[in-house]
């Protein structure tokens, strides 16, 4: 074989020489260094590209064919354009960006660089140069070394247009890691990520392939001989080799991980949705507890989008003017006299979406959004109005208003309450607020603070549901409340079942003796009314008086037709 001739004629090594010199070179780069004897048309490339491409050699004759099976076909027509200005239009250089196939026949972009040789007559001889992966050098997450999420979505979508595939994709996160960083800062939140994709890197060697997220979380994505229950198995060999780093390190990287899977098929054809399936398993790994694997439901996902889209419909409704909104009343009745003392207002909402729904249901939406603020408000101001115009029938009656903890917690609760008494001019006598207690009262000393503060102005406080959760004797014992509401389980099981009536008669007396008023829920019929009036509760509520109704309805059946 001849020598080869550089642009000015030198000669500089022959064919072996040549492919002996790049492939040494070969092994100090993650490129791959090529050389194609055009004259010959053999073509000799890193050995390495064999493992990386659809190629099954890396010395061949016949280029121009097996290039075609290797290029995306998309992108061959400009490199075959490139190519014939090398042969036949004086081109001496090569540089393109295209794509070539994995060994998956997914397509990945690479840079291709090239020098033309010339032979001792002036014509094209070689062509000599490298290939580089593109995705490599800019896709690579700095922290992790690992690929970032773009490249995964790519690779996903490519993969399922082209393959029939089964697997999981499972997201892991670091837990806390917000606190981690704040507490110790980000470098170490960063040696513990890097620590993390270490390990993973070193359990995810059966074909699994490993990306970076943002934040603190990591995606394995996984189609190679999977089953069920493989997701798992690699989160737990993750888990233990964690535990293990930590061990070893002394405790000082202490943290746990949590992981969400979902497993697919290639009929899902949506990156971003499996991404909101994977990530809200991971979700709820995190509110069981954190350090635990949890599985993608369907079932749960839908009723948690379901939420989503009612919270949705909320805070529309609040923000145009509390459409659909309606305050409902329901009579207390005072025993002895037999007469009206007041109502509880309680909200109802008929949603255009959804129709009409149960406070129970919307309640906790609207806490947990904090919604319940602004419609706390409306909900004071509407009942507050309420009262004073039935005033004038019943000069002393009163209006029970539910807080939630949420209202006492997160807003000027106090304040509000205060100006609403005043603007509209109503006695502070004839307004009760109800707590439902939820452990809130218990633990929270800003809770507690508003309390005292309903107390030091002579607001009344009423403990509502007592005896479910967490109602506590020491409430009536400290007087933090002036009646107590017990709940409709007890008094609606006070004839057969022994021990909620001696409960509820100790309640009572208990109350009574520290000059705190009762009041029974949920009294139904003549026979429960009879005999819960044994134990001489101050008040009755219940469907026996009246069910909740609007306004209109109760003004009708209390003011107008006597009771
Ligand atoms: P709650 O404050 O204990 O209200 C009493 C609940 O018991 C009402 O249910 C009422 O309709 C029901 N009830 C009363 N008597 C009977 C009866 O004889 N039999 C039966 N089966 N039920 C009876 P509702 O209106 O569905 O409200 C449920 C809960 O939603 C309320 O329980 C309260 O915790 C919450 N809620 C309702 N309105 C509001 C509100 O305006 N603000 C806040 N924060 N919570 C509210
Ligand atoms: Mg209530
Ligand atoms: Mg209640």
């Amino acid at each position: 074989m001849g020598g080869m001739y550089m642009d000015d004629g030198r000669v500089v090594v022959n064919f072996e020489q040549m492919e002996y010199t790049l492939s040494v070179l070969g092994k100090c780069t993650d490129d791959y260094m090529y050389i194609w004897d055009m004259k010959r048309d053999y073509y000799a490339i890193s050995k390495r590209a064999v493992k990386a491409f659809k190629l099954s050699k890396a010395r061949f004759y016949n280029t121009g064919e097996v290039l075609k099976s290797v290029v995306y076909p998309e992108d061959l027509p400009r490199l075959e354009a490139d190519l014939a200005a090398i042969k036949e239009r004086g081109q001496r250089t090569h540089n393109m960006e295209y794509r070539w196939l994995d060994t998956n026949g997914v397509p990945v972009w690479i840079s291709c660089r090239g020098e033309v040789v010339l032979d001792e007559e002036g014509e094209v001889h070689y062509l000599v140069g490298r290939i580089s992966e593109i995705g490599k050098k800019n896709k690579i997450d700095k922290i992790t070394s690992l690929y970032n999420e773009n490249i995964l979505k790519q690779y996903y979508q490519e993969l399922v247009e082209k393959q029939d595939i089964y697997g999981y994709m499972m997201v892991i996160g670091i837990d806390n890691f917000k606190e981690i960083n704040e507490k110790y800062g980000y470098d170490f939140g960063n040696k513990i990520l890097a620590n993390m994709a270490d390990i993973i890197k070193g359990k995810a060697i059966n074909g699994e392939s490993v990306y970076r997220m943002e934040g603190d979380c990591v995606v394995i994505l996984d189609y190679k001989n999977v089953q069920s229950g493989k997701a798992k198995e690699l989160y737990k060999r993750i888990r233990s080799a964690i535990d293990e780093s930590i061990e070893e390190n002394g405790y000082k990287m202490f943290h746990t991980i949590s992981a969400g899977a979902v497993y697919f098929d290639s009929r899902e054809k949506e990156y971003d949705k499996l991404m909101e399936q994977v990530n809200f398993a991971l979700h709820s790994a995190k509110l069981q507890g954190k350090n635990t694997f949890v599985l993608y439901n369907q079932k749960e996902y839908e009723s948690y989008i379901r939420r989503l889209d009612i919270q949705e419909c909320l805070r529309r409704a609040i923000e145009n003017d509390f459409k659909g909104f309606e305050l409902y009343y329901q009579p207390i009745m005072d025993v002895e006299m037999n007469t009206i003392h007041g109502a509880e207002a309680l909200i109802r909402w008929n949603s255009e979406k959804y129709g009409f729904m149960s406070p129970v249901e919307f309640i906790p939406l609207l806490e947990e959004s904090s919604l319940i603020i602004p419609l706390g408000r409306w909900i004071l101001e509407t009942a507050l109005k309420q009262c004073q115009i039935w005033q004038g029938q019943v000069s002393d009656f009163r209006m029970n208003i539910n807080l939630s903890f949420v209202q006492l917690q997160k807003s000027n609760m106090l304040a509000d309450a205060e100006e609403c008494i005043r603007r509209i001019g109503i006695d502070v006598n004839n307004v009760v607020f109800e707590v439902t207690e939820s452990g809130e009262i218990e633990t929270n000393q800003a809770t507690q603070n508003v309390l005292k503060g309903f107390r030091d102005r002579s607001i009344s406080l009423a403990i509502d549901d007592f005896g479910t959760g967490y109602s506590n004797l020491r409430y009536i014992k400290e007087k933090m409340f002036d009646l107590i509401k017990i709940d409709r389980i007890f008094i609606q099981n006070i004839m057969q079942n022994e021990y909620d009536y001696i409960l509820v008669k100790h309640v009572t007396e208990l109350a009574h003796s520290m000059n705190l008023m009762v009041c029974y829920e949920g009294v139904e019929t003549e026979e429960e009314l009879e005999s819960v009036k044994r134990l001489r509760p101050d008040y009755i509520q219940g469907y026996y008086y009246g069910k909740p109704m609007n306004a209109a309805a109760f003004t009708k059946r209390f003011f107008q037709s006597g009771i």
